[in-house]
């Protein structure tokens, strides 16, 4: 398309290298190649397809992160949005606005990191569109997964006295981000669950499978603004436990020494857990997939949340724009 086409010699060379590794990598054939990918669905199955859009400096700042850690959270934070459906994830799509500040070898770093998180899951690389960017390094990524027909998760579901349950522990992603803000180093476990979260599939799926939940989405923008949406969608409200809120041993040991820091594991996001109302109370002693769920509270009449403290009292917490969520 000669003046009009901004993808340059280097952009197609790019392309040809993504698509020998991730034929090199996969055991199922590559998209790559074509004006589209193909692929044949099972007929007793449902798509699902989601899109996250990755901006530089608002969704990650390259001076803390790795661009292998950064290709693998861009797979891992999609990857979770069909866990949240309850869903196994089958194919990604990848578009890259190449900033002109970013070497070859740095594009190929976030390839490399991105197709090692997609292996872990036996998810393949079906295509996208790579283009300069006179700007940020923008990445947008599409997943597609399959759920059986009728067995998809939604964020409408929830019913009065059905329990509340959270995997894994929540606020480490957001401790972390917040000791970098304040340039220090975080302790190890913390910046594992920043740099590369993982995708809860296998929990997803079997809550999915034996229809555990009867709503479910993932925890991505913190849990009072998730658990909202799902509230929301529900048309209903809730009643959080404060002590029951799962949390790691290096964010209790930060908690030790800074109480108010509770509100990250509330509203700090990136936690990339399963939120999910159950009609079941007896979860926390089943056997499930790793990391397991913990009770967190649970679904009552009304609207808004209110978070209770051991002592009856309510809990206000104090992160910027969350409060209102508060019931009155
Ligand atoms: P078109 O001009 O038809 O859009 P492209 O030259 O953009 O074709 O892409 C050629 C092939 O390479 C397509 O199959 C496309 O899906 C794939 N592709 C392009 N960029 C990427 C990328 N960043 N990751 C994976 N596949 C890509
Ligand atoms: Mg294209």
């Amino acid at each position: 398309m000669g003046e009009v086409n901004n993808k340059g010699r280097g952009e197609f060379e790019l392309i040809g290298w993504i698509k020998e590794q991730v034929e090199s990598c996969s055991r199922m054939p590559s998209g790559i190649g074509d004006d589209c990918a193909i692929d044949q669905l099972p007929s007793d199955q449902q798509l699902l397809t989601s899109n996250d859009l990755l901006i530089e400096d608002i969704h990650f700042n390259r001076a803390w992160t790795s661009m292998f850690d950064l290709g693998r959270k861009s797979v891992a934070v999609n990857l979770s949005d069909i866990a949240a459906m309850g869903g196994k994830p089958r194919s990604l799509y990848l578009g890259l606005g190449r900033s002109q500040q970013l070497e070859e070898t740095e594009l190929k770093d976030f390839i490399r990191g991105f197709l090692y998180e997609a292996r872990q899951h036996d998810v393949v690389l079906a295509g996208g569109d790579t283009c300069g960017s006179p700007g940020p390094l923008m990445i947008s990524v599409t997943v597609q997964g399959l759920v059986p027909t009728g067995k998809a998760v939604m964020r409408q579901g929830s019913g009065c006295g059905d329990a509340l349950y959270v995997s894994g522990t929540l606020g480490d992603s957001a401790l972390a981000l917040h000791l970098l803000r304040a340039g220090q180093m975080p302790p190890v476990p913390l910046a594992q669950r920043f740099h590369t979260p993982s995708a809860r599939i296998d929990l997803g799926r079997l809550v999915g499978e034996q229809e555990l939940a009867t709503a479910m989405l993932d925890v991505s923008d913190g849990l009072l603004a998730d658990l909202n949406h799902l509230l929301v969608a529900s048309g209903v409200g809730a009643e959080l436990i404060l002590s029951a809120l799962p949390l790691s041993e290096a964010f209790r040991s930060a908690l030790g020494q800074n109480p108010s820091l509770i509100d990250l594991a509330l509203a700090g996001g990136e936690d990339y857990e399963l939120l999910f109302s159950s009609a079941r109370h007896d979860l926390e002693q089943m056997a499930l997939p790793a990391p397991g769920v913990v009770k967190v509270g649970h679904i009552r009449a009304g609207t808004g949340i209110n978070i209770r403290q051991d002592n009856g009292d309510i809990y206000h917490c104090r992160q910027r724009g969350f409060d209102h969520f508060a019931a009155s």
